[in-house]
């Protein structure tokens, strides 16, 4: 690997995601020697630390992450933490941070590149991007970098997030802001660009003639746990609608990229997402149904859950129908569905071939069943692989067929060494590529779209709870493909 050098800065630095997510990968980077010398970490947050505890801190994030943290590696690699307390609502502290950032970049020779991290709550993301620039904390070396990332959510809808959007752009250009979709490090997820711009066999049937229709599944086993305050005000169409399965519907719709470049690949998720409908209040009512998870045994209702309201009207299921109106896709739906407390914890893309347009086997005589549509199956989790169902003759004297399946699973062995999806998306920023992060034009027409949703289901009081945990759903989510004379393939 290529040595990177650069100054990190996180904010929210001693929150959970830091601890459980990003100082891991940061060590994994530093294994394989994308950090080596030239690299310098400032943790920020408004407690009161130092270095040394800091430190502590660090080395048992490490242990917790499966890491030997006593190790030689793991101690020079801790050496290079530094802690400094800082309120992000507070201008002069911006000023002890900038010294901070300043002394370290001549210790370790950084070249005055900088990745400042937000990973704190996005109502702070204006005011640190603002007087990260008035304060002087970006490098004016002009061959140095300055990066901004910034985790999820952005916005809670359109002009929520364009205000925010905003508010960043007066300090970082667009392709200094990364913002993270962790879906879109995920190795099934890159995957399906290889699938498709790798393969004849696929590309060549990737459209309205051959697919008949596209599922996309995200799963979840549990209920809201510790997150409710949060995820109440958020709900199951913002939380995972507007991010993560339009990032994975865009990746399935784009047109070819030019070449593979970061530009190119966010060009073509753009056009796909342009030609996407946004519905009318009509479309949006018929096309989107909405769930909440009622009681099982010791399970409450999710009314009943910790920090929930009794009388909270929060989706905790979505399940949609997506339509492109361009020439590869008019006519072929995309069903989408997500939700927590259903029935197991899988990520999966199912493409429903169309049947062959004559059945020759269903001869009058014939006992065969009629031929099953191919299905290719990818499996983004928990075990990633692909599968392909294709019709063939069954091991015997008469003539009938059978689906049959050519599986591929990635090993136990090889997934074991999958890097986190947090590690590729810091190597990607330590290298400049935005290829996995959401471009702001991206997360704009994702915005327009839900929020058309949003907009209806706020007209009308739902009738929650409407599904049985460990099932997949409401019996809405059935009546929705079934209404188009489908299923869904994943079923129980
Ligand atoms: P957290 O609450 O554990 O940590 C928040 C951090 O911000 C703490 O270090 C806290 O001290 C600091 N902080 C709060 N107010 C501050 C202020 N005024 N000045 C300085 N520091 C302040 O949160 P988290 O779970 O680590 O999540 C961080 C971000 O990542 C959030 O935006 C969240 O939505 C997002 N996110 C988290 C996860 C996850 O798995 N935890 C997943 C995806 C996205």
């Amino acid at each position: 690997a290529t040595e990177r050098k650069a100054l990190f800065v996180f904010f929210g630095g001693t929150g959970d995601l830091a601890y459980r997510k990003l100082y891991p990968s940061l060590f994994n980077l530093y294994r394989k020697g994308n950090l080596r010398s030239h690299f310098a970490v400032i943790g920020t947050s408004r407690q009161t630390l130092d270095d040394e505890k800091f430190r502590a801190a660090i080395k048992k994030s490490l242990a917790d992450s499966g890491n030997r943290s006593d190790s030689k590696e793991a101690t020079d690699f801790i050496s290079h933490f530094y802690y400094q307390a800082h309120d992000v609502t507070n201008v002069a502290h911006y000023s002890v941070l900038k010294d901070a950032a300043d002394k370290l970049d001549k210790k370790y020779k950084l070249d005055g590149n900088r990745i400042f991290y937000l990973s704190m709550a996005p109502q702070f993301f204006g005011t640190i991007a603002q007087d990260l620039k008035t304060q002087g904390l970006m490098s004016t070396n002009k061959d140095a970098f300055n990066r901004l990332v910034i985790e999820k959510p952005f916005g809670r809808d359109y002009d929520s997030a364009k205000e925010l959007n905003d508010a960043l752009s007066k300090s970082f250009e667009e392709d200094q802001i990364f913002r993270i979709d962790h879906y879109l490090g995920k190795e099934m997820i890159q995957n399906i660009e290889a699938l498709r711009f790798g393969n004849t066999l696929v590309e060549s049937l990737w459209n309205n003639r051959y697919i008949d229709n596209i599922q996309v599944t995200l799963s979840e086993k549990l209920g809201v746990e510790e997150r409710a305050s949060y995820y109440d005000n958020s709900g199951a169409l913002r939380d995972m609608v507007q991010n993560h399965i339009m990032q994975i519907v865009s990746l399935l719709a784009m047109e070819q990229p030019v070449a593979f470049t970061d530009t190119d690949i966010r060009a073509e998720k753009v056009k796909a997402l342009r030609s996407l409908r946004v519905y009318n209040v009509a479309d949006a009512a018929t096309n989107f149904v909405r769930g909440q998870y009622g009681a099982v045994n010791d399970q409450p209702d999710y009314r009943h859950e910790d920090n929930v309201p009794v009388d909270s009207t929060t989706e905790t299921f979505v399940a949609g129908k997506l339509l492109f109106d361009n020439y590869r896709w008019s006519g072929t739906p995309f069903y989408v569905r997500t939700g927590k407390m259903l029935a197991d914890k899988f990520t999966r893309v199912d493409v429903v071939f169309k049947r062959p347009l004559v059945d020759i086997f269903a001869f009058p005589q014939s006992q065969n069943t009629p031929l099953a549509a191919n299905v290719l199956t990818i499996f983004v989790e928990p075990h990633a692989g692909f599968s392909l169902q294709l019709n063939a003759k069954t091991n015997d004297t008469g003539f009938s067929t059978e689906p049959i399946k050519l599986d591929y699973l990635v090993d136990a062995e090889k997934s074991k060494d999958t890097p986190e999806p947090y590690e590729r998306l810091i190597h990607d920023v330590l290298n400049g590529d935005g290829t996995n992060f959401s471009s702001w034009p991206e997360v704009s027409y994702a915005w327009k779209f839900v929020d058309q949703i949003r907009r209806v289901w706020d007209l009308q009081e739902p009738q929650f709870p409407n599904y049985t945990p460990h099932s997949m759903g409401p019996a809405a989510a059935e009546e929705l493909i079934q209404r188009d004379h489908r299923e869904w393939i994943y079923r129980l």
